[in-house]
């Protein structure tokens, strides 16, 4: 289904490792404690004022593009004109970070990621954040007038745990969740993504993937107009491909938030006794149904795809496999994620494809049009690579004979015979040098473009 695991890892482990890989990228320069606070745009270009936290000194960059990826408050977002729409203060929550060596030790059930505890005191979530003896405590369904501060977390860590050990809290933080998206994404050379574009509950883990994902379709996008090969359709695209994500993610992300703790506490819970051991099954089952959909989430992450792109072929005759949560259906239709598989050397077929467009064929044998697929994207200066396949488990997940994979992983556009660029030019296509043009394309080796 895919060729890395999803993993648990605090955010400040993942930014350590991408400021790490920043700094080996020579054309990336990394400030910290500077701070946008204006810019001016026109036709050529964007005109930055950034000023330095630590002098108070301003300074002027001018540049091609600006992405905003200044989070929840983001001033970008503010500037361009753009504002958040939804529902706002669904809930007030705290995140705790404490050290508490022994805590793994001092309970039965095992290692996890996280712990969810449902009492009628103090429901709440903890885990751990790696692997020494820094926690996380995340009381949910507060009363409003309980503030959580530095010194009384402890107690309220040992009211929830029922495990008296010496914690030290480390930081205290309140946030508000929110279930609201960006009314416009864009603003001529300035684009909005991660939190900055959209925000939702954190139920589910999507909102750091679904930024990462906005940065994956935007960034070959915006390298492509930089490098000439990629039209003005190509920037259009980036809101229209990822804003159906972002408000079904929110959807499913809402639901979540809706069960938390207290939502799914019964009294009688803690009970020592028959009645209290019936609860205890009642909401089993109730927690095992109802939270399946935030635990088991690989349709939700996976599942994405572009079927109204301006840079994606139409299929008239195809219709979309169904979105379901739990159940990743892979799929070869243009749109969608380029599915996975493994290959006979163990290596993964996506790390076969090129750092441009690739176009994968299968079988094998050759009709003569790839040569004219090559020269068309030499012609356009559009980076492509052929992967030629034999392999009878790529062949069942990949329907036709050739599929175009873009840079970012998804399928722009697949056929059964390369067409001439009198019939059709794809590259102009997806690339966004022309529009869209909607075609039936049969399951059977005969080609037919219209
Ligand atoms: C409790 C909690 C749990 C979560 N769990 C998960 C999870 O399990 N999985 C997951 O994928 N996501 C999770 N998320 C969501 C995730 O943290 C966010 O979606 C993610 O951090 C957003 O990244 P971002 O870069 O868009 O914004 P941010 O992380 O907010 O980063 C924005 C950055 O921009 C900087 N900035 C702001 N203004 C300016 C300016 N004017 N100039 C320069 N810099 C500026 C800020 O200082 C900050 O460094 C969770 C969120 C919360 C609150």
């Amino acid at each position: 289904m895919y060729s890395e695991h999803a993993q648990w890892t605090p955010q400040y482990t993942v930014e350590r490792v991408m400021r790490e890989h920043i700094e080996t990228i020579e054309c990336v320069q990394a400030r910290s404690a500077c701070e946008l606070q204006s810019f001016t745009q026109n036709d050529s270009g964007v005109a930055v004022t950034l000023v330095d936290l630590r002098t108070g000194l301003t300074s002027e960059v001018e540049t091609q593009y600006i992405v905003g990826c200044d989070g929840a408050s983001s001033v970008v977002r503010d500037l361009i004109g753009s504002r958040l729409e939804g529902a706002f203060g669904l809930s007030r929550n705290y995140n705790v970070v404490f050290r508490a060596p022994g805590l793994a030790a001092a309970h039965s059930h095992g290692q996890a990621i996280m712990y969810w505890q449902i009492n009628g005191e103090v429901p709440s979530h903890i885990g751990p954040m790696d692997a020494g003896d820094l926690w996380f405590f995340m009381p949910t369904g507060l009363a409003p007038d309980v503030k959580v501060t530095k010194e009384n977390a402890g107690d309220l860590i040992r009211r929830a745990t029922g495990i008296d050990l010496p914690f030290e809290v480390i930081s205290v933080d309140e946030w508000t969740a929110h279930r609201a998206v960006a009314d416009k994404y864009r603003a001529q050379r300035v684009f909005l993504a991660g939190d900055a574009c959209h925000l939702h509950p954190p139920y589910g883990g999507f909102g750091m993937n679904m930024g990462i994902a906005d940065a994956v379709d935007l960034g070959w996008k915006l390298a492509a107009v930089l490098r000439g090969w990629g039209g003005a359709a190509l920037l259009q695209s980036y809101e229209l491909e990822r804003r159906p994500v972002h408000m079904h993610v929110l959807k499913e992300a809402s639901q979540n938030h809706s069960k938390v703790g207290a939502a799914l506490f019964e009294c009688g819970l803690e009970d020592e006794s028959e009645d209290g051991e019936l609860v205890r099954n009642r909401v089993g089952q109730r927690i095992n149904a109802e939270k399946l959909s935030e635990f088991y989430t690989l349709g939700t992450i996976l599942g994405d795809r572009y079927l109204d792109s301006p840079v994606v072929q139409k299929l008239l005759d195809r219709d979309a496999p169904p979105r379901d949560f739990l159940n990743y259906i892979p799929s070869s239709m243009p749109g969608a994620r380029a599915p996975h598989a493994w290959l006979h050397d163990g290596s993964s077929l996506f790390d076969h494809f090129g750092r441009g467009f690739t176009l994968l064929v299968r079988p094998a044998e050759d009709h003569g049009d790839i040569d004219a697929a090559v020269l068309h994207a030499e012609r356009q200066g559009v980076p492509f690579s052929v992967l030629r396949l034999d392999n009878p488990a790529v062949n069942c997940l990949y329907e036709h004979r050739l599929t175009l994979i873009r840079p970012d992983q998804h399928i722009a556009w697949v056929g059964n015979k390369w067409p001439k660029s009198s019939e059709l030019d794809v590259f102009a296509m997806v690339t966004g040098r022309s529009s869209r043009i909607n075609v039936r394309v049969p399951n059977s080796e005969e080609s037919i473009h219209e």
